[in-house]
């Protein structure tokens, strides 16, 4: 099979993925079922026929708006969709069939709604963080006892250092600065991709997040929880974000994907030290 059928296989079956996923993404923070009812209009409960729930198709043919009451359906859905089948197709590219591939998908199957239900709702669900962290150590099993070991110390030492980070900014700061979901996603990227990338999400995700934030920072006005958003939901610990604050998760998640992708691509075009530090890729002097 070429490569380019490959990648078309796969964006199809990220599709269809991400179609589930955005059920994860609805109901898993709610505490709902993923699994019954059948998907639904939210508006006005109308269960949906298996052709006004095509992947991407039906949301454009039925002009984003519900078959039934015509209220409109969140262009959420199919973006999602579309995004899983990119990344999706990303994994072909970056690995032959065979069981690295299986891994990957599994690896932006977790990473995708995790980054979005924090991203909406400033939490990471332990129903997902620790299965993913799971099937991210199992999964190395068979790429043979080095993998697994690498799996292991990269979800321990990533779990120790963002816990460690998180007490020790509470302790600085004398407020929360670092979500405590933060620790157990970091403990999935680590089991997924080793203890080798893992200085490199974490200089990544902050310097992507501090851009953001001073993006909004500048657009929205002051920082401050003084303007939370209307309707912004509080976290767990009662704290509201304020319309300039952004979660972390969705920043681990970007990282991860950024370096799983382009790390060999980095470290091939600008071999040195610096990038072979933040890929996790060996680097040698010549
Ligand atoms: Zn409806």
């Amino acid at each position: 099979m070429t490569h380019t059928a490959l990648a078309g296989i796969a964006f199809i079956a990220g599709l269809l993925v991400g179609s589930f996923l955005n059920v994860v993404i609805a109901r898993v923070p709610a505490g709902l079922s993923i699994v019954r009812p059948g998907s639904r209009c939210p508006r006005c409960g109308h269960a949906l026929a298996w052709y006004e729930n095509v992947p991407l198709v039906s949301w454009l043919v039925l002009g984003g708006r519900c078959r039934s009451c015509r209220s409109p359906i969140s262009a959420r859905y199919p973006l999602v969709e579309l995004l899983t089948g990119g990344l999706f197709a990303a994994c072909a590219v970056r690995f032959p069939p065979g069981w690295e591939l299986v891994r990957a998908v599994l690896f932006v199957g977790f990473l995708v709604p995790l980054a979005l239900i924090d991203l909406e709702h400033w939490v990471l669900p332990f129903q997902l963080t620790l299965p993913g962290a799971g099937v991210g150590l199992l999964s190395a099993l068979p790429l043979g006892t080095e993998a697994v070991v690498e799996a292991a110390i990269g979800a321990a030492v990533g779990f120790v250092f963002f816990l460690a980070l998180e007490v020790g900014l509470r302790i600085l700061l004398k407020k929360e600065a670092l979500g405590a979901g933060d620790k157990w996603l970091v403990l999935l990227v680590g089991a997924f991709l080793g203890w080798r990338p893992l200085f490199g999400v974490l200089l990544l995700s902050n310097v992507q997040g501090a851009l953001v934030g001073g993006v909004l920072l500048l657009t929205r006005g002051r920082a401050g929880p003084a303007s939370p958003p209307p309707g912004a939901p509080a976290t767990e610990d009662g704290w509201t974000p304020g319309a300039t604050h952004v979660p972390f998760g969705p920043f681990i998640a970007l990282a991860a994907l950024e370096l799983f992708f382009l790390a060999p691509w980095l470290a091939e075009t600008f071999p040195g030290p610096f990038v072979g530090l933040i890929t996790g890729m060996p680097w040698a002097p010549p």
